[in-house]
């Protein structure tokens, strides 16, 4: 398996790439760059949602914090009546929830299960992204979840290729290879839950597409 700081350096690089192919679209302006270069480099944090050091886990809830208040900026200032004050509260308070509550529940209730290293949770992945993102604008939460997803493969790939040990330096031929790519996993209950909730996701998105 990659080290945390591998992935973060590829995912990083890959979401400086995918990022800014939003201002070749001419519409888009940095911010739609940046988003998708932060949610890219998230995606590929993600999988390791599961690995017991804390430190991934703590690091990827902060990029969390900081990304999902940017994402539903224009969201909840319509929701606040356009105050800027009202707006930045709400925010703040977000922030200081995915950081600390929302973190501390998931560390309390995950195991590692290794269904967060699959195909099915990379879909899931782009599926929760696309109905994260507020917007009318299709082609938009197409594109960032794209970047999710993408982030996500890169994780897997260098999971099932590679041991990147501390920016790529010693790298050798995995012996677990073929493991992160999988579809299924050994505990039947895990594999049952990720594919309920990817059903679900898309049932979701197939019905916010027909209302
Ligand atoms: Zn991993």
């Amino acid at each position: 398996m990659a080290s945390y700081r591998g992935h973060l350096t590829f995912a990083g690089l890959l979401g400086a790439g995918y990022g800014s192919l939003a201002l070749l679209e001419g519409n888009w302006d940095w911010r739609t760059a940046l988003i998708a270069a932060g949610l890219t480099t998230l995606g590929g944090l993600l999988p390791d949602l599961d690995s017991d050091s804390g430190v991934p886990v703590r690091e990827l809830f902060g990029i969390a914090a900081a990304v999902v208040p940017i994402l539903l900026f224009d969201h909840v200032k319509a929701l606040c009546q356009q105050s800027t004050e009202q707006t930045v509260a709400v925010l703040a308070v977000l922030y200081l929830f995915i950081r600390y509550v929302l973190s501390y529940i998931f560390k309390s209730l995950t195991v590692h299960r290794g269904m967060f290293h699959s195909l099915p949770a990379l879909v899931i992945a782009g599926l929760a992204t696309y109905l994260l993102y507020p917007s009318e604008d299709m082609r938009r939460r197409l594109f960032f979840s794209g970047g999710v997803m993408l982030g996500f493969l890169s994780h897997l790939v260098l999971d099932e290729i590679y041991s990147v040990d501390f920016m790529g330096v010693r790298l050798h031929l995995n012996n677990y290879a073929g493991s992160a790519l999988k579809l299924v996993s050994k505990s039947w209950l895990a594999t049952l839950t990720t594919y309920l909730l990817l059903a679900l996701l898309a049932w979701r998105v197939w019905w916010s597409g027909h209302q």
